[in-house]
């Protein structure tokens, strides 16, 4: 039977992703360093433990296997260090990419998802932001999901691979079932710090910037469940097994959350005050990000289930509580 091949298998992301795909009766096996993903992860599917900057150990991953597509999550993802650290994640983000394409084409594979992100569009000049948006990223991390998307369309210019980039928005939440969830060290998103202040973990919620023009002064995200990404991983690897064509596909929900309002969504579902304190804007947040959701629905037929706001806390706080 042949495989989906699940780079990052073990991540945040792909760990639900991978959940989906054993859920739909795929055969998956996951190539992951465990840098930042966990054994404990990959539940239902083959661990292969290595390092996509080893090409011969990628390489040998294809060996004596059906792979039918590729799915690829392994990269770093700190906006702020890839500020301080951009020969880290040029050369992680990108040679890791450039092998895993080379492995896949030498071994006859022609199909791929890759994990973008919004951070390719840069300062947003219309919101929501469609896919036809211009792609300006300005920081180093966005720099390099761009240069990868332009590698994939030049790879289906040249060796007719097809793919989707799907640019990710917020993601956040846990797996309903509670089995999986988020844990990146250190913690940057938004939802695990709050839930952390919450349980005195940390001693506050550091607000990043209250300055910004929007109706409270705090930056609007559009968070989307990440089971809801699972899905559309799966949907988008359906729609290229029925019609081959790469896509650029955002991944949100058009719906906008400020700050100060999922601080106020989490004191709900908790039940408990999230001490906060206001400090200077982050290098490089922009005011307002938001995805037009209208391609994911009309080419995946893909719609957000679980990413209402108290859905997101509350899976993200089931699993806070039990880690
Ligand atoms: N944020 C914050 N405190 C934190 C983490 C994040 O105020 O501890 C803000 C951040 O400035 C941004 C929003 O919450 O406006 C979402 O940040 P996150 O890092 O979760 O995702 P990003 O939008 O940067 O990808």
């Amino acid at each position: 039977m042949s495989q989906i091949l699940v780079a990052g298998g073990a991540g945040y992301i792909g760990s639900h992703t991978v959940k989906e795909l054993r859920a739909q009766g795929y055969d998956v096996v996951v190539f992951d360093d465990l840098s930042s993903g966990r054994r404990d992860f990959v539940r239902d599917a083959e661990l292969v433990v290595g390092d996509l900057m080893d090409k011969e150990a990628v390489r040998a991953a294809f060996r004596g296997r059906d792979v039918a597509a590729v799915l690829h999550f392994a990269s770093l993802i700190q906006v702020g260090e890839s500020y301080l650290h951009p020969r880290r994640y040029y050369t992680r983000n990108l040679v890791s990419s450039l092998n895993l394409l080379d492995a896949l084409l030498e071994a006859g594979v022609r199909t791929m998802i890759f994990s973008s992100s919004a951070a390719v569009y840069g300062v947003p000049l219309r919101i929501p932001l469609t896919e036809d948006h211009p792609l300006d990223p300005f920081n180093p991390y966005g720099q390099t999901k761009f240069m990868v998307e332009r590698i994939l369309q030049d790879y289906d210019r040249a060796y007719g691979l097809k793919f989707v980039s799907l640019r990710y928005f917020n993601a956040s939440g846990a797996d309903p079932d509670g089995t999986l969830g988020e844990c990146h060290d250190p913690e940057t998103h938004l939802i695990p710090n709050i839930l952390r202040a919450v349980t005195g973990r940390t001693e506050a919620l550091d607000i990043f910037g209250e300055d910004f023009p929007t109706p409270d002064g705090t930056a609007v995200r559009d968070y989307i469940h990440v089971t809801d990404l699972a899905a559309a991983h799966v949907l988008a690897l359906k729609k290229l097994g029925e019609a081959p064509r790469s896509e650029f596909i955002n991944l949100g929900t058009n719906r906008g959350y400020s700050v100060r309002e999922v601080i106020a969504a989490a004191e709900r579902v908790t039940g408990r005050t999230v001490p906060v304190r206001v400090k200077p804007r982050r290098e490089g947040d922009v005011p307002v990000l938001l995805a037009s959701k209208d391609k994911a629905e009309r080419v995946l037929a893909w719609t957000p289930r679980y990413s209402d706001l108290e859905t997101i806390i509350g899976t993200a706080w089931a699993w806070q509580r039990k880690g």
